[in-house]
């Protein structure tokens, strides 16, 4: 867990020094590449798929709330609904590969931007309300669990956000956070 320990040490310089978002996602892109390059520091309760749906396991949460640090795995076939997340994230993929369909709020709702991308292992996005906050992502290998590490700019699981149910309706949900199993 020492890269992880490094990892959190300089996010929180980071939001000790700086507010500014920009700087935010420029200088955590550095660490968390950092911390993406080798995925043995992970331990294997923190890789476990859930049968049911994508789990989110929680790494670290800034006691102050200025960010957190959640392992994310999809089973094969798993993906998330389409969703925003209200404050700047990056994501760093750990292990296999990620399709992130990339959506736009059209002042009512979020409708597909029309292009879909994949995302390997070490490759890290941003998303925010400034630069495109609505997305949908999904497991781009059918055999195997993909793992992607993901830092926000406040405790993710406590975020009263939005996304798309089954039907297409627009809920509010709060994610919370999945115990890692022992
Ligand atoms: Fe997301």
């Amino acid at each position: 867990m020492t890269a992880l320990v490094s990892f959190v040490d300089a996010m929180t310089a980071l939001v000790e020094r700086t507010q500014d978002e920009p700087s935010l996602l420029a200088e955590g892109r550095r660490h968390l590449s950092q911390l993406i390059d080798d995925d043995r520091w992970l331990p294997a309760t923190y890789r476990q798929p859930r049968s049911d749906r994508y789990a989110q396991y929680p790494l670290h949460r800034d006691p102050q709330g200025r960010f957190s640090v959640v392992s994310f795995v999809w089973g094969p076939g798993q993906s998330t609904p389409v969703h925003n997340h209200t404050v700047w994230g990056l994501v760093g993929v750990l292990l296999g590969a990620e399709s992130c369909d990339e959506y736009r709020w059209d002042g009512h709702r979020p409708v597909s931007a029309g292009h879909q991308h994949t995302l390997v292992c070490g490759q890290i996005e941003a998303v925010s309300p400034r630069l495109g906050d609505w997305h949908r992502v999904s497991n781009a290998l059918a055999d195997r669990a993909s793992i992607s590490i993901h830092v926000y700019g406040a405790d993710i699981g406590l975020v009263k956000r939005q996304r798309l149910d089954e039907h297409g309706q627009l809920l509010d949900f709060v994610s919370g956070y999945d115990t890692p199993p022992s």
